[in-house]
């Protein structure tokens, strides 16, 4: 397949080096990323798009998915599918897909889990908003950049589903480091309580799968001085995605927006950037109650 692809950092990079290994012909554009080998590189997104059957975009923000849709949507081809899997608002999000679909073209959103890890693996997951037919006709991409696609409905559904995840995850991490911070002052071994809640109520995938204590559980960024991993930022990019749905809404999510009130803090008044969103547990070993 002819594959356009705009954005190519930490994780669209290795995206598309995993379409070229499949046999695909990838023409790229970034601002200031180098193209992986094998991808071709254009001198403007629209150039990138122009003769694409699919387009994917893996940009920053919804705001400038919505900058670089305004200039690829007048290039693209009739019928050919605008694809983006950044993790964006589901305004914008919504917005794209109706100036696409108004110019004749398939639109998705298709965010991801898995992280720079699973970019490069292939094996992602992908949450899809979008038609049945964009959905069939990118569905053998996403088996490539991914191990699990869900067609999640229509647009914006992939966004939603991302934002309710990740909403999960900020506010679970939080209250897990909590619990191993509380239980060192209790006395109690952190080894122990891993013992314990891994395999009790207390279980989930931040206990488990991303343990946020050294020499603890699963391997994870904490055994690698919390180095990213899922920088700090980008989970509270995703909880405020996630206050701003709640609000859009009128959703009571008051953990969601303790998490995103913490996580600001940890980013924008402490040490937290840089950081993984699992460093968390020292910012709360190494102080006492608010
Ligand atoms: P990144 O900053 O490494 O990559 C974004 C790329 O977009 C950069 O290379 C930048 O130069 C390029 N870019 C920005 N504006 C552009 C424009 N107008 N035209 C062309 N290129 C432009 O970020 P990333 O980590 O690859 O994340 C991309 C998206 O994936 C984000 O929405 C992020 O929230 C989401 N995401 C990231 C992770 C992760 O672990 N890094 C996990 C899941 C989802």
């Amino acid at each position: 397949m002819k594959i356009g692809f705009i954005g190519l950092g930490n994780m669209g990079g290795p995206m598309a080096a995993n379409l070229v290994a499949a046999g695909h012909s990838v023409t790229g554009f970034d601002l200031a990323a180098p193209m992986p080998e094998g991808v071709v590189r254009a001198a403007s997104a629209a150039e990138a798009a122009r003769e694409a059957e699919v387009v994917i975009t893996m940009l920053p923000n919804g705001q400038i998915l919505r900058a670089v849709a305004a200039e690829i949507i007048p290039a693209m081809s009739a019928g050919a599918v605008l694809c983006d899997c950044s993790t964006a608002d589901v305004e914008n999000t919504r917005a794209v897909a109706a100036e696409a679909e108004a110019a004749g073209l398939m639109a998705l959103d298709a965010p991801v889990s898995g992280g720079t890890g699973g970019a490069s693996a292939g094996t992602l997951t992908f949450m899809v908003g979008g038609a049945e037919a964009a959905y069939s006709k990118v569905l053998p991409l996403f088996d490539i950049m991914g191990r699990k696609a869900v067609h999640c409905g229509d647009s914006g559904a992939g966004q939603a589903a991302k934002t309710c995840n990740n909403m999960i995850l900020g506010a679970t991490m939080i209250v897990t480091c909590e619990a191993f911070a509380l239980a060192e002052r209790l006395g109690l071994a952190a080894d122990k309580l891993y013992d314990v809640a891994s395999t009790s109520s207390g279980n989930s995938w931040t206990m488990s799968a991303y343990t946020p204590v050294p020499g603890v559980g699963a391997q994870s960024p904490a055994d690698n001085d919390y180095t990213p991993g899922f920088a700090a930022e980008l989970m509270l990019k995703d909880l405020r995605l996630a206050l701003e749905a709640a609000r859009s809404t009128d959703t009571d999510t008051a953990m969601g927006t303790l998490a995103a009130t913490l996580y600001a803090r940890f980013v924008e008044e402490e040490d937290g950037r840089g950081r993984d969103f699992s460093a968390m547990l020292p910012r709360l070993r190494a102080k006492g109650r608010d």
